[in-house]
């Protein structure tokens, strides 16, 4: 779960992080407010879920009140198209802080490296909005630190990766506390990312967090019910939302139109792939799970059709744990109760399978008996219609 700017900011602050003063806003008004309250230039920062806000044109710097207000006129309630994102996103709300005068640009971050099997703490002096290429172009000017999960951090660790960095020396006692603050903010919020860039040193030497970027692991969301209320979902896909509210395992995808609902995620990637060399676009990924009882089936199968590019839906269901005869009934719930327009083809194979077979016959929905056919024939039908 991404969280925006400044509510990771407000995470860093209770943490020990120095952060600019700041409040946000969702009218121009309250922007010139703010700027006025604050008393000095500041920045205006579009809050969205996605880096790349200053080359998408929503972080502004205003030096007046006027400035101010004339900086969230152009931003709020704005559309910009976010690089990082992939897509366009709407400006419902700005951060308003003081502007810091900043005079190096700093990359600091934490995520998860799948291969070492540990956190691993990223830092670079070459910060800032070209991070990206950096790490493309010079990966020598970047530090990384495996972190122990036994030691945490330690005070030499973090001066370690301090001087692996470059890191301007003078400044290396302050910036130690605010790695390991980092670090427990981390832990603590059972972060997946957690990022600060640019983490600047200003004119006067001192460290601030000038930006903040978040990603919560939603396996964690049951055990911080006040980090899960700081969901907001008007930057995501409706229709994902509506589908892991309902406990769905649903991807939309850009572009496609042939709706795939299969169990394991192993053989619905398959699916995809199969409906692809079929000359397909697979609309989704939905995955059902084990032991699917003919509600989840029903309901997802409202979930995949929700999606008005759908022009077909195939099932592939491999049954083990998961009963043929259940998702058959599921499937057939499902379509009288949807008014569905668009055909169906369906592979049942494995546990109760002929049950399950059994069960449409009397219906018009298509079986078919391979993957390879079920692909082929979907496509065919949904394409064929209109
Ligand atoms: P991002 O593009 O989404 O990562 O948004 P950032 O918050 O990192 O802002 C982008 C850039 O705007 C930063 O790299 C800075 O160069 C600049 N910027 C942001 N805040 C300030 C500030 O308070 N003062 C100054 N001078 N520049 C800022
Ligand atoms: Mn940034």
């Amino acid at each position: 779960m991404k969280i925006h700017e400044y509510q990771a900011k407000q995470l860093l602050k209770q943490y020990g992080v120095p952060v600019p003063q700041g409040e946000v806003a969702q009218t121009p008004a309250q922007v010139r407010e703010i700027a006025q309250a604050l008393g000095r230039t500041v920045v205006v920062k579009g809050q969205v879920h996605s880096g790349g806000r200053g080359k998408a044109g929503a972080v502004k710097l205003a030096k007046t009140a006027d400035d101010a207000l004339a900086a969230g006129e152009a931003i709020l309630g704005k559309t910009f198209f976010f690089a990082q994102a992939g897509s366009d996103l709407t400006v419902n709300g700005v951060l308003v802080e003081e502007a810091v005068d900043i005079d190096k640009e700093i990359y600091l971050g934490i995520t998860q490296d799948r291969v070492r099997q540990r956190d691993v703490l990223i830092l670079s002096t070459q910060g800032g909005m070209d991070i990206e290429e950096v790490a493309h172009n010079n990966p020598a000017d970047i530090a990384k630190l495996f972190i122990d999960p036994l030691l945490g951090l330690p005070d030499y660790a973090a001066r370690q990766v301090l001087f692996d960095a470059g890191f301007p020396k003078t400044s290396i006692n302050k910036a130690v506390p605010v790695l390991k603050a980092l670090y427990a903010a981390y832990v603590g919020t059972d972060a997946t990312l957690a990022e600060i860039n640019p983490l600047v040193i200003t004119k006067d030497g001192s460290i601030i967090a000038g930006d903040a970027k978040w990603d919560i692991d939603d396996n964690s969301l049951f055990r911080h019910a006040d980090l899960a209320a700081l969901a907001d979902v008007s930057d995501e896909d409706p229709i994902e939302t509506e589908a892991h509210k309902r406990g769905i395992q649903y991807v939309r995808l850009e572009g496609g139109d042939i709706g795939i609902i299969g169990n394991g995620a192993g053989l619905v990637m398959t699916t995809m792939d199969e409906v692809q060399r079929a000359g397909g676009k697979p609309a989704d990924f939905l995955d059902i799970g084990g032991g699917a009882k003919a509600e989840a089936v029903t309901s997802s199968l409202e979930v995949v059709l929700s999606d008005p590019n759908v022009k077909g839906v195939l099932f592939n269901i491999f049954g083990g744990i998961t009963r043929g005869d259940e998702v058959a009934k599921g499937i057939i719930e499902g379509v009288k109760s949807l008014d569905v327009k668009v055909p169906i083809v369906i592979r049942l194979a494995g546990t109760r399978a002929e049950e399950g077979a059994e069960l449409l016959k009397t219906t018009n929905l298509i079986p078919a008996a391979t993957m390879q056919e079920a692909a082929q024939k979907i496509v065919a039908l949904a394409y064929a219609a209109k």
